[in-house]
């Protein structure tokens, strides 16, 4: 069994026992191709929580001291963890929280090729039998509770539907700190079959360029939401009519899945074209903006850097948490790399 749990510091006793962040690392296996050229494996799982990367610069001498870089998180799952697990890590735990106002975040963050849409994909599948099985609980089952499916991208600082021809959207706040993304068009779920398709269906609407699919995927960020909506009687008998059913419920909590774009993108500033350039600023902008209001949670700063991107802007009510905000969830797949360093500074505790 995984131990996964996070230290007391993270605990938000008070309410659920979820913690508010969670950082999550998955090591994935070499693949067909590190191994034909006989790479080493350099990274080393302990713990549960742990891992430690191997300078590979100096295999050529064997009696050179062997540098090691040491990491903790909340959990690290090495390369046998099948997905079953890393959703019973990460989403798992939030998911009751949802009918309880949360607001939750999960992202998959990492060059390409180190496994997010692998790791994502199968999340919002397994969350959505968990929501369902909620909702006809008998706690909820009369409260005219409905779940709700949205799948948009943000593609050079931009807003696209997946779901709806990439329909250009814009986003507003609406006074009470609730984000709006205009024109979004929501799909009620009632069973996870529906869910798959609307993923396949939004996958293919991924920007895609000549350069082929996962090159230009990696390029964007994929955002899916599942909302619970809460929905009047006389309300929605009026609205029926004009499809708008989904405006006319009330957010109780929703959980946002994020295949967010290759973290090598943002180093693609210095190149000779000018829209990849562009792209590689925002995505740079976009990830940093991320980091910084991570930081700021973690710290239990009261004020979230969210205006740093439309990324960040977007998931706005997963940051500012007030008194209703039973709990703000932010799971982070970390790949293994030479840039983790970066991204996680080293002063962090051990654990
Ligand atoms: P990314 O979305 O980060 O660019 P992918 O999820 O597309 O990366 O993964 C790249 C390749 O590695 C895919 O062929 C995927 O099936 C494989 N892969 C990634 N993670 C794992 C894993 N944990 N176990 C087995 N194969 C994996
Ligand atoms: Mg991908």
């Amino acid at each position: 069994a995984l131990v996964g749990l996070p230290g007391d510091k993270e605990i938000n006793t008070r309410e659920n026992n979820v913690a508010k962040i969670k950082v999550v690392v998955r090591k994935r296996p070499l693949n067909k191709k590190e191994l034909a050229k006989k790479e080493d494996d350099i990274v080393t799982v302990y713990d549960n929580a742990c891992l430690t990367v191997h300078e590979p610069k100096l295999k050529v001498d064997l009696t050179a001291y062997v540098e090691k870089h040491e990491f903790c998180f909340d959990a690290v799952l090495d390369e046998r963890v099948n997905n079953d697990e890393v959703y019973r890590v990460t989403v798992e735990p939030i998911i009751p929280t949802i009918f309880q106002r949360t607001k939750a975040t999960c992202f998959a963050y990492g060059q390409t090729g180190s496994g997010k849409t692998y790791t994502m994909q199968p999340l919002p599948l397994r969350a959505t039998e968990d929501l369902i099985r909620l909702l006809h609980h008998p706690t909820y089952r009369n409260q005219r509770f409905k779940l709700w499916l949205s799948f948009f991208e943000i593609y050079g600082g931009k807003l696209f539907d997946l779901l709806s021809d990439r329909k250009k959207l814009c986003m507003r706040e609406d006074g009470r700190q609730q984000v709006c993304i205009v024109g979004l068009q929501e799909f009620e779920v009632s069973d996870v079959q529906i869910v798959k398709e609307y993923i396949e269906r939004g996958n293919a609407a991924r920007s895609t360029g000549s350069t082929g699919a996962n090159e230009e995927s990696s390029r964007s960020h994929a955002i899916l939401q599942l909302a619970i909506k809460k929905h009047s009687e006389t309300k929605d008998s009026k609205r029926n009519n004009d499809g708008n059913e989904a405006r006319s419920g009330k957010v109780v909590g929703k959980i946002s899945f994020i295949d967010l774009a290759g973290s090598e993108r943002g180093a693609d500033t210095t190149d000779n074209d000018r829209q990849t350039r562009i792209e590689g600023a925002e995505i740079n902008k976009s990830l940093l903006a991320l980091k910084e209001c991570i930081r700021a949670l973690d710290n239990d700063q009261i004020h979230i850097p969210f205006r740093g991107s439309k990324l960040t802007e977007v998931l706005r009510d997963s940051f500012v948490g007030n008194s209703k905000t039973q709990g703000i969830c932010v799971n982070i797949f970390f790949s293994a790399s030479a840039e983790m360093e970066d991204v996680y500074e080293q002063d962090q505790e051990p654990k």
